[in-house]
């Protein structure tokens, strides 16, 4: 299989064609920084406008680096939500086109799994490298140096903050999420404060200021003491940060003034990568229960327990928001949560998102995991914020259980009038089902 994948959720306009074999032909992308610096946050029309000016000659990069055609592609994979509307739209158009074009199936992603996904990616193309082969080879299986489910994914990104058992392609279960901000959007906003520029991304601004500080300088509260779960706040932290800067930080001019915002900095970006260690830890512990409490119901009924078991496993998938339901008129449209590859211990963590390609958060993540007996995977950086690479890899992994949509039929429809073949999803939960003691929003 040799997919294109097509990102346009957010303010990231991007491309890229990979090969089941792991193996990234072609990547492109344009990102918006610059636009949205002057609102202090991603406008929508302003971010659909440039999502329209891009996405041709984001697609046309990526398929020149991979000297491919539409035509050499088995399928385009396309980014349906969560995200804002207005953009998604743009780059579900596309996709649409290509698909009446050339004549190629759909593939619905969710952006959420995508960005979890390409950890699978990753980890079988290191494996590979390390092997001295070429692609990542069986990178979709469970392959030897690669992610198997089940694994513990941690997702930080600009909006979300969620900690899930991967049981499966299309089957997560919640163990824990935001009660309010996600840490990237807190980067953000911190970062603002701080009077930072907010390109590439504010969080990546922050944590290069933050390596000159002492993190031990001031104290902010670390959220959520008294909650016992794997929930996460950001907005209680957010204010203490304000109220730190409206008390420490000089004026502009001041000698000190580079030192305090690099010590406030720090400060801010340990106590909450605190916060997500201390929700980790718990969520590990919930995780192999959660593993546990299914292996033993499995042992009770006729389940094969663990193997290959896809499709006809998903029993505890009972959520009707079961995100593998997209594929509503293709091959395996009624096949729920599947995929599942690994027997029933816990052995990864995977972070993921935007947040993942901060240097600390790895460092910390990698030492709990360690403690616990795990092995910490996380995407390079630049598979970490939005990319092309992951949804082409997400789509690939949903072809794989017949996940898809067929090729659109040459349009036949009045002028002005559009059918609707892969619906926009911008509010689409990634979890199929919550753990209890998790909070209801996802
Ligand atoms: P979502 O994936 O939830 O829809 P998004 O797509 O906007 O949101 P991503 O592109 O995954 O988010 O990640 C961007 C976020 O990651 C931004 O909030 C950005 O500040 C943050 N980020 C990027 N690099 C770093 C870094 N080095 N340290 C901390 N945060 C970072
Ligand atoms: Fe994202």
């Amino acid at each position: 299989l040799v997919v294109l994948g097509i990102e346009s959720s957010c303010d990231d306009t991007a491309a890229a064609v990979v090969a089941s074999d792991g193996r990234v032909l072609g990547e492109a992308i344009a990102g918006q920084a610059a636009i949205h610096a002057a609102f202090g946050g991603v406008h929508p029309s302003a971010a659909a406008a440039a999502h329209a000016a891009a996405i041709e000659s984001v697609v046309a990069e990526a398929l020149a680096r991979a000297g491919a055609a539409a035509g050499d592609l088995s399928a385009v994979a396309v980014t349906v939500g969560p995200g804002l509307s207005l953009c998604l739209d743009v780059g579900v158009r596309k996709a649409r086109a290509l698909s009446r074009e050339a004549g190629l199936p759909l593939v619905a992603v969710h952006h959420m799994e995508a960005h979890a996904l390409v950890a699978r990616l990753a980890a079988a193309a290191a494996a590979a490298d390390a092997a001295g082969g070429g692609g990542a080879g069986a990178a979709g299986a469970a392959a030897p140096g690669g992610v198997a489910f089940p694994f513990l994914c941690l997702l930080v990104s600009g909006g979300h903050n969620l900690l899930v058992l991967a049981r499966g392609v299309g089957d997560y279960l919640q163990l824990g999420s935001t009660l309010d901000d996600a840490l990237g959007e807190a980067y953000d906003k911190v970062a603002r404060m701080l009077g930072l520029k907010l390109e590439p991304h504010g969080g990546a601004v922050l944590e290069a200021l933050a390596r000159g500080g002492d993190p031990g300088r001031y104290a902010l509260p670390v959220p959520m003491q008294r909650h016992p779960n794997c929930d996460f706040s950001f907005a209680g932290l957010k204010t203490g940060v304000r109220l730190c800067i409206e008390r420490e930080l000089p004026p502009e001019g001041h000698p000190d003034r580079e030192q305090i915002a690099a010590d406030i900095a720090a400060s801010f970006q340990s106590v909450a990568v605190t916060h997500l260690c201390q929700r980790v830890r718990r969520g590990i512990g919930w995780a192999r229960d959660a593993l546990a409490a299914q292996d033993s119901a499995g042992s009770d009924s006729s389940s094969s327990g663990g193997g290959s078991d896809a499709g006809g496993s998903s029993s505890g998938n009972s959520s009707n928001s079961s995100n593998s339901s997209s594929s509503s008129n293709g091959r395996g449209g009624d096949c729920s949560g599947s995929g599942r590859d690994g027997s029933g211990a816990l052995r990864q963590l995977v972070v993921a998102g935007g947040v993942a390609s901060n240097a600390v958060v790895r460092q910390r993540l990698g030492e709990l995991a360690a403690e616990a007996g795990l092995e910490l995977v996380v995407p390079p950086p630049r598979w970490c914020t939005d990319n092309g690479v992951m949804v082409a890899w997400a789509g690939i992994e949903r072809m794989r259980l017949g996940l898809f949509e067929p090729a659109l039929p040459p349009l036949q429809l009045e002028p002005g009038q559009e059918q609707e073949w892969i619906d926009l999803r911008p509010r689409w939960p990634l979890t199929t089902e919550k753990a209890a003691g998790s909070t209801p929003r996802v």
